[in-house]
């Protein structure tokens, strides 16, 4: 599976608002509209690879991660750093998953954190 996280924060999404962490981690943070529920599970969309920066992989943020691979797999999943390691799907992906293309997807997670301004 294509995991990632942001590497000054931590490295699970679901931790960047501070209300979340009593939440389900697939339920959407308030002030937003419900989200896709059934996404349950990482796809490997690898959108988490390529959106946030990553100040373990020195990643840029937006930049695909030198290490995705084809299907956007990661290609160093054994020795991955633990950033990688610690992070889990929760309701971004059901967000980010079902769309067609990993530029699409990118784009909605940085949306989604209201990082497109920072690229
Ligand atoms: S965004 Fe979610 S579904 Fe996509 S690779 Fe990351 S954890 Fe998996
Ligand atoms: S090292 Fe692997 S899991 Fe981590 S961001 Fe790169 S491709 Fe994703």
């Amino acid at each position: 599976m294509a995991r990632a996280g942001t590497g000054a924060d931590p490295p699970n999404c679901s931790s960047f608002s501070s209300g979340l962490s009593v939440l389900d981690l697939f339920e959407a943070p308030p002030n937003y509209a419900p989200r896709s529920a059934w996404q349950r599970e990482c796809s490997s969309c690898g959108a988490c690879c390529a959106a946030p920066d990553i100040a373990a992989l020195e990643k840029p943020l937006g930049v695909a991660c030198v290490h995705l691979g084809e299907g956007c797999r990661c290609q160093i999943y054994s020795s991955r750093p633990q950033v990688c390691r610690n992070y889990q799907p929760d309701w971004v992906c059901g967000e980010v998953a079902p769309l067609p293309s990993l530029e699409a997807r990118v784009k909605r997670f940085l949306e989604i954190y209201d990082l497109e301004s920072d690229l």
